[in-house]
């Protein structure tokens, strides 16, 4: 199927959006995204956008801590996000990625005075994370950026050759994925995902003041635990051998949805099986994407 991307203010196929050599962004990674799901509902043969004005939202304020003047609104940025994805009719599951990005063609390192653009565009998207088998996960090498080096609350593209580097580092040496560090030795979240770990009934993660992306996922899932389980999050600072003496673990985010852990740095998570309580979650979250359960119908937008 043909896919389209909006560039340079208009709807084109994907295969023709093309970035000159010398664009600011490429050159210094100034730019900021968001990832965010469509999921494609079977029984309702129809698409859903999950928390769409949310992700826009939190994009307007990556674009103020980088100082990108974005051309479009609030309004205006769902809005051409539904028009791309109505011009392929996917039945399937979808990852949208929009940019604001340092358009400007100049060499030479800044934030002020270049110009600012904005892009979109989809992919068929599955699992990002293992969803069934439980993780198994290590403690990074690489410590976490923090607030005063590069922002972690605005997604900013350059930003992620941290994660990169954590993320090889554990596929590499047979893990799945890494949990970072900060400098002071607290669990901040995965490469590209927050985490939540399960203690005598109830959810543990670490502060949105602990260099951590303020997870859109992250959000949601405090709210479905508290309204729907009845379970409590306490948001709090994580010590690195709590992460070996936990009942259950998971990863949250867009990519990872809700990603069970089964062990951390060589030691078994609980029983080393998906959790009670993880897997509760896990369904609840798929149900509420998909649409299936109308209290949350507000955060899925119809394509
Ligand atoms: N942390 C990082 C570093 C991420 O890249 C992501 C994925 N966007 C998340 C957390 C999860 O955030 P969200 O639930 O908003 O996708």
């Amino acid at each position: 199927m043909k896919r389209y991307a909006f560039f340079k203010g208009e709807i084109i196929p994907m295969q023709d959006a093309k970035l000159s050599i010398t664009t600011h962004a490429f050159l210094y990674g100034t730019a900021c995204f968001e990832g965010i799901r469509s999921y494609w509902n079977e029984e309702d043969g129809k698409m859903y956008i999950f928390k769409l004005r949310e992700h826009y939202q939190r994009m307007l304020n990556s674009c103020k801590i980088l100082k990108i003047k974005p051309k479009y609104t609030l309004d205006e940025l769902c809005q051409i996000t539904v028009d791309v994805l109505k011009k392929t009719p996917d039945q399937q599951d979808i990852y949208i990625r929009p940019i604001f990005y340092k358009s400007s063609e100049f060499v030479g390192v800044k934030l002020d005075g270049l110009e600012d653009d904005f892009l979109l565009f989809s992919v068929p998207f599955g699992a990002y994370l293992d969803l069934t088998k439980g993780l198994k996960v290590r403690v990074s090498s690489w410590r976490h950026i923090e607030d005063n080096m590069i922002p972690m609350r605005a997604k900013i593209n350059g930003a992620y050759v941290n994660a990169a580097l954590a993320k090889s580092e554990a596929l590499v040496d047979g893990y799945d994925e890494s949990i970072f560090l900060d400098s002071a030795g607290h669990v901040c979240e995965g490469s590209a995902e927050n985490l939540f770990l399960v203690r005598n009934g109830k959810l543990y993660t670490p502060p949105t003041t602990g260099d951590i992306l303020e997870g859109i996922t992250r959000e949601t899932i405090i709210e479905l635990a508290r309204e729907e389980l009845g379970i409590e999050t306490i948001e709090r600072e994580i010590d690195r051998t709590e992460l070996y003496i936990v009942d259950e673990a998971f990863f949250v985010g867009t990519g990872a949805q809700v990603s069970p852990i089964a062990e951390i740095d060589h030691r078994s998570v609980g029983t080393g099986k998906i959790g009670p309580i993880s897997a509760r979650i896990q369904k609840l979250y798929f149900n509420v994407v998909k649409n299936k359960i109308k209290t949350y119908s507000h955060w899925c937008t119809s394509v």
